[in-house]
């Protein structure tokens, strides 16, 4: 399985390695959350990419999904099918897709037929998205949010999404009988631990403790969702963590499990 998280944040004419956005595209084919799903696709991986599921509504999660059904209105000949819990999808119809924010899209039709349609998602039902199968997890984030299981049926990762402190999704995870990456998020550096507990975020002395729940060895660990005004410190602390299999993601690399 191929995994790799879109670059987003440029500095003057060049492609930087912070993240304000977050967008994974799985496989050429899934988009795992939609932040920067518009602005930093090309037009051959626009053509390829009609799921995208959600973990979450928060803006840096689904910023570009209005703006790529936008861009592919007229071209769509299937609709872009958008993986969400009901209550993220009934925040996306009140709350953007409102007509007054952007247009309602999931009422709209090109030539072809309708542009884009809601698949309701629950933890606990797995789903399929072509040779990919999906299974949200709830985790605790500060609005309804879900992380998930992906296989490919020879791989498997867990991605966490935005999150704090957890229990049910170790459970989850440590019953799996093999884990081939763990993606976890650590928004903030240690000293901001304050403002992590209020918005519901992990630091790296918070993933640390974190990290003792779970149980499978020898399994890669990547950082993932830093903030980008302290993503230097933030990746410094989790390197003095020295945990053997924690790296911080690298925006726009290509992950192999
Ligand atoms: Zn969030």
């Amino acid at each position: 399985m191929k995994l790799r998280l879109l670059p987003n944040t440029i500095d003057g004419l060049a492609v930087t390695g912070r993240q304000h956005f977050t967008c994974f595209v799985i496989d050429d084919l899934v988009a795992v959350d939609a932040g920067c799903l518009a602005n930093s696709t090309t037009e051959t991986e626009k053509d390829k990419i009609r799921d995208v599921v959600l973990t979450h509504a928060h803006l840096d999660h689904i910023a570009g999904l209005p703006l790529f059904i936008d861009d592919l209105f007229d071209t769509l000949e299937s609709p872009v099918r958008v993986h969400a819990s009901s209550e993220v999808v009934n925040i996306l119809e009140n709350d953007i897709f409102n007509w007054r924010v952007y247009p309602r899209f999931s009422e709209l039709t090109n030539r072809f037929g309708p542009v884009m349609e809601y698949r309701e998602i629950e933890p606990a039902k797995p789903f399929e998205i072509g040779h990919l199968s999906f299974e949200a997890v709830e985790v605790n984030h500060k609005v309804p949010s879900v992380g998930f299981l992906i296989s490919d049926g020879m791989s498997v990762i867990a991605l966490t999404g935005d999150t704090a402190e957890m229990d049910h999704f170790w459970r989850k995870v440590n019953s799996l009988e093999k884990l081939d990456g763990l993606l976890i998020e650590c928004a903030f550096p240690n000293r901001m631990k304050e403002l992590a507990e209020v918005s519901h975020h992990l630091t790296p002395s918070l993933l640390r403790s974190e990290l003792e729940k779970f149980d499978i060895d020898d399994c890669p660990v990547l950082a993932i969702n830093l903030k980008p005004m302290y993503r230097t410190e933030t990746a410094r602390e989790l390197e003095e963590l020295k945990f053997q299999s924690l790296r911080t993601l690298i925006v726009g690399e290509e992950y192999e499990f």
